[in-house]
């Protein structure tokens, strides 16, 4: 059983919003349009559409890790 965890590094996120855009159904943007992970959603809901988000992030500042 592998559980993933997913978070936005905030010192490296630019604000671009990328991936609210890409996976909106684990990202949303806060007011300052950083990057923040939905509450409940930071296994990714299985949503495979968090590994374009990763991919999308021009910063780099999706943190995604399974363990
Ligand atoms: S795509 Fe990356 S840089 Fe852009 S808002 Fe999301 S985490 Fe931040």
């Amino acid at each position: 059983m592998s559980s993933t965890k997913i978070s936005v590094n905030s010192n490296t996120c630019i604000a671009s919003g990328q991936c609210a855009l890409t996976a909106p159904s684990v990202f949303t943007q806060d007011d300052d349009g950083f990057g923040t992970v939905l509450p409940g959603r930071e296994d990714g809901a299985g949503d495979p559409l968090v590994r374009e988000a990763v991919r999308a992030c021009p910063a780099q500042a999706i943190e995604f890790s399974e363990a």
